[in-house]
């Protein structure tokens, strides 16, 4: 019996990294006996050579699929669109930088095959990003699984193994903005973990800046926990219990020793702090709200122009 088994592929602007990515995929699945695989590649709006290149490969492997964006949607929704696609016992998300080392799929399987539903690659080694990055993210780990029940592992990417009850429950579930690290996070399901040390990419730049990480980071802590939203009301009670003992204070002050300066600086640190703090206040709310105006236009995540290779029924 074969197992088919589904390769999640997202790329922009790839052109560079493609001939790497075959040249070390392709014997890597060969190497593994007793396995048929499909390639979902998903061209996220690339604009350079990476559609034709995949369209090239479709036409000559059939094991190439090609789902085609019509536009940049980003890593996110080409990750739901390949999932959505994906016809396997076991789906396998994995990068087009081979930053997320393919030699690592037939331990994947193995472990699937004793029993794992989902099997999670950590990174031991993150020295191919950059000591900024590095401990940025450990800061986000270290605050969303503070803040939210959903607990996110710390240095697990996209990158994993994850069986088809897995991926029929990701796909059950309806919301528009997709912070999959999360998401996958949500679903549970009898996981195991292998440990590996990634590379540094193969060819081409990275496709996430400073401040896109910043915006993924915020996705992620106000789709997955509202304590944003509650410490606000602590807080708020904690600054108004502040003032009323300034104030008592500054009573008590004016009646012993009398009203020698107006207090024009108290005033303006109270005035300001309290302006400060609803501001803040006011932009996380503006964060959720956005959230659920985006959620409620029940838009898409992501839309298809065209697709190439086998997407029908075969
Ligand atoms: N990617 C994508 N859409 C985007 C940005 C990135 O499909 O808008 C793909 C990209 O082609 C790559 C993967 O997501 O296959 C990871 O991107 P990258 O290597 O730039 O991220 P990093 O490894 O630096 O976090
Ligand atoms: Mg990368």
């Amino acid at each position: 019996m074969t197992d088919l088994i589904s390769l999640v592929v997202p790329f922009y602007n790839e052109a560079e990294a493609i001939p790497y990515f075959c040249a070390t995929l392709l014997p890597a699945l060969e190497a593994i006996a007793g396995t048929d695989w499909e390639i979902i590649c998903v061209d996220d709006g690339s604009t350079d050579t990476t559609l034709l290149q995949l369209v090239a490969l479709s036409q000559a492997d059939p094991r190439f699929r090609v789902i085609e964006f019509s536009r940049n949607f980003g890593k996110e929704a080409a990750l739901t669109a390949g999932i959505d696609a994906a016809r396997g016992a076991a789906v396998i998300p994995i990068d087009a930088d081979l930053q997320d080392p393919p030699e690592l799929i037939a331990q994947m399987l193995a472990a699937w095959r004793a029993g794992a539903e989902v099997v999670l690659a950590r990174r031991t080694d993150r020295a191919s990003d950059g000591m900024l990055k590095r401990k940025t993210a450990a800061w986000f780990y270290r605050l969303h699984n503070h803040m939210s029940h959903t607990k996110i592992p710390e240095n697990v990417g996209d990158f994993r193994l994850m069986d088809r009850v897995v991926v029929n429950a990701l796909k059950q579930l309806p919301e528009r903005q997709r912070f999959m690290k999360g998401l996958f996070a949500w679903v549970g399901f009898r996981t195991v973990t292998i440990d590996y040390a990634r590379p540094p990419r193969a060819a081409g730049a990275t496709k996430f800046s400073g401040f896109a990480l910043w915006n993924f980071a915020l996705e992620g802590f106000t789709s997955f926990s509202t304590a944003p939203l509650k410490i606000w009301t602590y807080l708020g009670a904690l600054t108004a219990l502040g003032t009323v003992l300034y104030a008592l204070y500054i009573v008590i002050y004016t009646v012993v020793f009398g009203n020698k300066v107006p207090g024009y600086a108290s005033l303006f640190v109270a005035i300001t702090f309290f302006g400060s703090v609803q501001l803040i206040s006011i932009g996380l709310l503006g964060e959720y709200i956005g959230r659920i105006y985006v959620e409620t236009k029940q838009r898409p995540s992501y839309l298809i122009r065209k697709t190439h290779g086998r997407f029908d029924g075969t």
